[in-house]
Formats: C-alpha cells, structure tokens, sequence
C-alpha cells in the first residue's frame, strides 16, 4: 500500500530537501539534534570561538508540520540560521562588519542584555532579513512568484500580529513587492543602528548584577563608564562598551577585534583605559 500523500507529507519532504540542498551543503550543519533546543527552537546556531567551529543545529522532530503557513515560517528559520553561520565565519575570518560583530560580542555569555536588546538587535534583524528575501526566492521554485510573495507577506503580517518584537519597528504595511521588501528591512536595520535609549533603560542595566558588562562598571567603580553609558545614544554605541568590557574579561578573543579593519581597537580599549 502506497501511503497518501498528505499535505503534511508533501511539505515535510520539501523542507527535508530544504534541509538537503541549501543548509547541509553549506557546510555549517554538522549536527541534527533530536533533542529540544529550547521552547518553541526549531533551529539554532552555535559558535565556538576556542576550537573556530560553527554548527547550524536543527531539530527534526519539530519539521512536523501541517500546513503551508508552517512551511513558510520554518523556510525562513532556516535561512535564518544559515545567515547567522555566515555572520560568525565572517567574524572568524575578521571581514565582519562592526554592527555584526559587536552585536554579538555584547551579548556573548550576557543573555539578559540579549533578551533586553533583542528588538533591536542589528545580527537578528539581518539574519531575518536574509531570512525572508532567500525564504521568497526558495519558494519561486516551488510556487508561481505571485503566489510566494504572497505567502511572505502572510508571513510578515503574522509575525507582526503576533508581537514579536524583531518587527516593533518594521512596517509590514508598506511592502508590496520585493523592492519595497528589501526596503523595508534595510530601513529597519539603519533604525535599529540609530535607535536611542532612554535613561530609564540605562539606568535598569547599570542596576542588572546578572549582566557581566554593568557587574564590572559596578565593580570597578568606573564612573567615567557610567556617564558615557548616559551618554550613549543608539544600540551601536552601546553594543561597542560591552564588546570592549567582554574583551577585557576575555583576552582570548582579542583577535576576533585586532585583525578586523572594520573595527577600531583603539577606540574599543580607550573606552575602558579612559576610566
Ligand atoms: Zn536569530
């Protein structure tokens, strides 16, 4: 007996193909965890800075899926993923740009300035934008174009409905195309960069004993830290001080700023050297 191919079937077996042709040959996908990698995680990329390895991890078990929606929403976790694996290759091969770098070099070992900054966090917003844009051309092959921008646009209303908070900033309403798609993310990523933050914010992170970078202001009494943390206007300030604090507690991944041209080292140590 043939099993009937259901619709869950049929989409399964194309993100498996998915799975096949773009992330395995990547190169980046060492592991296919069965093991949940967090609530709701149905992928995640992990880098070691030590051993310079990238590993894309996806969770089979949850390529469950049911209906085309689903379908479209795992498409873009994937090339998600795969864009942040790209993002750590180009900090290992110090080509990374300064908003990638420091975006992830703050929030190394520091989950809570993760969590508190993830809305405008410049390697998610470029990691969903690559998403989306390679989610759209993926499903041109599958779908008649129409109907795949269609579906992205579902996507991104849906995602914007729901609240999540990577899209607080995107207006979803002015794409109707994909230039005015690429637009609307390259708009948003040059806000996220310039976004201020009110004092109210900095004040609650100085406050935080659970994120490291404000332990060591505490700590060490540095008020000139603390007053140019006051000062600080937009995310890519801030995202530089905690690089240069996450630098000075580890020095073993000095060479992930020194040999990056995009990236003044001098500016980074005289933050610290200055207090
Ligand atoms: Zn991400």
């Amino acid at each position: 007996m043939f099993e009937k191919l259901t619709d869950g079937i049929k989409y399964r077996n194309m993100l498996n193909s998915l799975l096949d042709d773009v992330i395995l040959s990547s190169g980046f996908m060492q592991e296919i965890t069965p093991k949940s990698l967090g609530n709701g995680v149905t992928a995640a990329t992990i880098v070691n800075y030590d051993t310079k390895e990238i590993k894309i991890f996806v969770d089979k078990g949850k390529l469950k899926i049911a209906c085309k929606g689903e379908f479209v929403l795992l498409t873009v976790a994937l090339f998600h993923e795969l864009r942040h694996a790209y993002q750590y290759k180009e900090m290992l091969l110090n080509t990374a740009s300064v908003e990638i770098l420091c975006s992830h070099l703050a929030s190394s070992d520091n989950r809570d300035y993760y969590l508190q900054n993830y809305k405008y966090d410049l390697a998610e917003i470029d990691a969903e934008r690559f998403g989306v844009i390679h989610a759209y051309d993926y499903l041109r092959k599958i779908y008649p174009d129409k109907e795949s921008f269609e579906l992205v646009l579902e996507y991104l209303h849906s995602k914007k409905e729901k609240r999540d908070t990577l899209y607080l900033l995107i207006n979803v309403d002015s794409i109707s195309n994909e230039d005015s798609l690429r637009k609307a993310f390259d708009e948003v990523y040059e806000k996220a960069k310039c976004q201020e933050y009110s004092l109210l914010d900095v004040s609650y992170l100085i406050r935080r004993t659970k994120d490291p970078a404000a332990q060591y202001i505490v700590e060490h009494d540095h008020e000139d830290i603390y007053y140019r943390f006051l000062d600080m206007k937009n995310k890519l300030e801030r995202d530089k001080i905690y690089t240069a604090v996450y630098i000075h507690e580890h020095p073993e991944y000095k060479y992930l700023i020194e040999n990056n041209s995009n990236i003044d080292i001098l500016e980074l140590e005289k933050l610290l050297a200055d207090s």
